[in-house]
């Protein structure tokens, strides 16, 4: 089975005004395809070949050699989760289980949102902000290009992608307007929380 390039889970102009349809042609149709025609080119007729994302990620994230499969590979895994991220109408402040885990863990939704948004607009190049459920508790974390939590032994909840391409054909070089924007008006905390809900009974087996 060779990779796939999943289908958006809403229509390309279901984000708008905050991320437009022409980011979403590009980003989904140019960019993340690009990860899944390269990722299939390189494991083909390689021990790699017929593996899941998760198995290649693992298999390849500390082997420098194998750089370019584990950059392409992740980069799929990391815009499959980042689509699910996001819907239209999202947004705003969490509710139930989540919410109280994000005071327990932070003090406060506001603190949370601040730590979220920093990590994003602070990292330096191209890269994700995640929200993470690591050791019992909720954290912010960021990553370097196509690196993710998995490869980090975190559980990730939520994700946005800052590498430019997310972001510049609607908000140039004003990354912290697009972190505001994703935040805001299009984070989706029903995936986030069935996420935390997946992480804790993964812990719960594990103990
Ligand atoms: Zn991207």
């Amino acid at each position: 089975m060779a990779f796939e390039l999943p289908p958006l889970p809403y229509p390309m102009n279901a984000l708008e005004p905050h991320m437009s349809a022409r980011t979403l042609e590009f980003h989904h149709g140019k960019h993340h395809k690009a990860y899944v025609d390269n990722a299939n080119k390189m494991v083909q007729d390689t021990p790699l070949a017929g593996k899941s994302l998760e198995e290649v990620i693992q298999a390849t994230a500390k082997d420098d050699s194998k750089a370019g499969v584990f950059n392409n590979v992740a980069q799929i895994w990391n815009h499959n989760f980042f689509w699910k991220s996001m819907r239209p109408k999202g947004g705003g402040r969490p509710t139930g289980d989540l919410a109280r885990a994000i005071d327990e863990s932070f003090g406060a939704y506001d603190k949370f949102r601040e730590a979220f948004k920093t990590a994003g607009a602070t990292q330096f190049g191209s890269g994700w902000a995640w929200l993470v459920f690591e050791g019992g508790k909720l954290k912010v974390t960021k990553t370097a290009n196509a690196v993710n939590p998995l490869v980090q032994g975190s559980k990730p909840l939520l994700t946005y992608d800052v590498w430019e391409h997310a972001y510049y054909l609607d908000y140039q070089n004003r990354r912290p307007d697009f972190i505001d924007a994703f935040i805001d008006h299009l984070v989706n905390w029903d995936f986030a929380a069935e996420n935390l809900v997946r992480a804790r009974a993964q812990r719960t087996a594990a103990e």
